[in-house]
């Protein structure tokens, strides 16, 4: 095998993770191609999310045997990690790789037959690649794992329990980024509120040693799990220069009841207050949550308990998305599911409410003279360049210079038009 085309699905931490399988497999001589047809090794970085996507997974499996019946397919992710046991039957599945050997994957595809670490323990936090990632933003995976287990999520049973990078090997990533000319890492995990736990550290310690050790000149969180953001955090990353005022507060539900079920253990009325004070101690700081609709139990009622909270807080944006049943998850036992339109359409109405946050949060930044980070691809429609504002507002820029790339400029926001925010000047 040769010429390997990886398809990476799902979260964050996949993403970061396709680049370590590119690290890897570059390093023993095989070559990246853009293009399957041209490959004889594909590579599917799955996700398990939901079970929409586990059928997605099995699909692009299949479509990609079907196409080419003498390509070697690979199956990794967290579908490889959590069906492991009835995986063995299908034919188009050549090589299966879980979540840890994942990050080395020439070894198994150098076996010859199936194999699925357990081993979660023996985890390595490997290097970043950063040559060829063609990004901007740098992702620095700091944790992996979860201990909660909320009752709707497959994700601790495929990654096992948190377990947090060193602080060293963290510091020395971030040089070796800043060495690259990084300007900015966004430090990333599944649960990264529990970075420490087992290190008997916190996420703050943490952070207090990248502001110190370094000279990234920006780093933005991944998501945050509320009950995990102290007032004592807040106030170190309010006077921080290097942090960016971007929260992602997973909130799930909006309503007491539905949260109790899901084995959430926030009040909604704490979440609100903490938006508040988010918002209180940050200048227009970027707020986004995500909303599941239409978990097993929630009734229309309960739905309209999250609208109405949804409504009144000040976030700036909702991802959301119907409940999907997670095979082995105490949800995908509880009584009264809900039916797949209804939840689409709560899902529809919470989207609507989300596009309504977005543009008034969009409105208030208007007129503002923001520090935008350049991307390196232009705009595949109109070939201008946009960037990131540290508040985490993609702006569109009256230039196509791409000198200006990899740089961050002053540009005021002038205009939101068709749900895109647009920058009128840009100078470094
Ligand atoms: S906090 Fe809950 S939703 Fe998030 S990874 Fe852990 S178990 Fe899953």
């Amino acid at each position: 095998m040769e010429k390997f085309f990886i398809h990476t699905m799902g979260c964050k931490a996949n993403q970061f993770e396709e680049i370590i399988i590119e690290e890897n497999l570059t390093k023993h001589g095989l070559k990246k191609v853009s293009k399957i047809n041209e490959a004889d090794l594909y590579i599917l970085n799955s996700c398990s999310v939901t079970h929409k996507s586990d059928n997605e997974a099995f699909y692009l499996l299949r479509n990609a045997k079907h196409k080419n019946p003498l390509i070697k397919t690979v199956l990794t992710g967290c579908v490889a990690q959590t069906e492991k046991d009835s995986l063995l039957q299908y034919d188009f599945i050549d090589y299966i790789a879980g979540n840890d050997e994942k990050l080395n994957l020439y070894d198994v595809i150098s076996r010859t037959s199936y194999a699925v670490s357990d081993i979660m323990s023996k985890e390595k936090f490997s290097k970043v690649s950063i040559m060829d990632s063609g990004k901007t933003r740098a992702s620095l995976k700091i944790q992996d794992g979860c201990d909660n287990r909320c009752s709707y999520c497959i994700i601790p049973f495929a990654r096992g329990k948190s377990r947090s990078a060193d602080i060293d090997f963290i510091i020395n990533e971030i040089h070796n980024l800043e060495e690259h000319g990084f300007k900015e890492v966004v430090l990333t995990g599944i649960h990264i509120g529990l970075w420490g736990k087992d290190l008997g550290l916190s996420l703050l310690d943490l952070l207090k040693v990248i502001e110190k050790r370094t000279k990234i000149k920006r780093y933005r969180l991944g998501s945050l799990n509320p009950l995990e953001i102290t007032d004592e955090m807040l106030d170190f990353l309010a006077v921080s220069d290097k942090f960016c005022p971007h929260f992602h507060l997973s909130l799930q539900s909006a309503c007491d009841k539905t949260l109790r079920s899901m084995n959430r253990f926030y009040k909604v009325d704490e979440y609100l207050r903490l938006i508040d004070r988010i918002n209180s101690k940050f200048n227009l700081p970027f707020l986004g949550s995500d909303i599941i609709t239409g978990f097993a139990g929630e009734t229309e009622e309960d739905f309209e308990v999250t609208r109405k909270n949804l409504e009144k807080s000040g976030l700036s944006q909702i991802h959301t998305f119907p409940y999907s049943i997670r095979k082995g998850t105490v949800g995908a036992e509880m009584p009264n599911q809900v039916d797949d339109r209804e939840k689409e359409r709560r899902a529809n109405i919470i989207k609507s409410i989300s596009q309504k946050k977005y543009k008034e949060f969009a409105g208030k930044n208007l007129g503002r003279v923001c520090e935008v980070l350049v991307e390196k691809h232009p705009d595949k429609f109109d070939g201008m360049l946009k960037g990131v504002t540290s508040n985490f507002l993609t702006v569109h820029l009256d230039t196509d210079d791409l000198t200006k790339t990899n740089t961050i400029c002053s540009v005021e926001l002038s205009q939101f038009k068709d749900g895109k925010i647009y920058g009128k000047k840009l100078f470094s």
